[in-house]
């Protein structure tokens, strides 16, 4: 599972998809005490995998895709998590995969 750290607007509707129910099997796995890259980095950061999830689903809703469940939201704030793999990692790695994500549009300032 993997959780992409690029604006979800980006992202084409099956990749939400995926980026949605990858957000809620960590959520999942950090209840159950299971270890993973993913799951070491939201655990302390639960508030920003909330905020995460709302930014996703209310993308899903403006795109007309079903969503049905909700998330335990935690209440503590917190910062973002550390990246896995940097920005342009990601960004190469979802271009090599799929044509239909936007992410090549991403502009970087410097
Ligand atoms: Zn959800
Ligand atoms: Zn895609």
């Amino acid at each position: 599972m993997r959780i992409y750290d690029l604006p979800v607007k980006l992202l084409c509707n099956k990749h939400l998809q995926e980026q949605h129910d990858a957000i809620h099997i960590v959520r999942n796995a950090i209840t159950n005490c299971e270890d993973s890259p993913e799951t070491k980095r939201w655990k302390d950061n639960l508030w920003a995998l909330g905020i995460l999830h709302m930014r996703v689903v209310n993308e899903m809703i403006d795109r007309q895709m079903p969503h049905y469940d909700s998330i335990q939201m935690s209440k503590d704030c917190c910062n973002y998590p550390l990246l896995i793999d940097s920005i342009p990692d990601q960004i190469n790695e979802l271009m090599a995969m799929c044509n239909d994500c936007r992410v090549n549009q991403i502009i970087w300032r410097t």
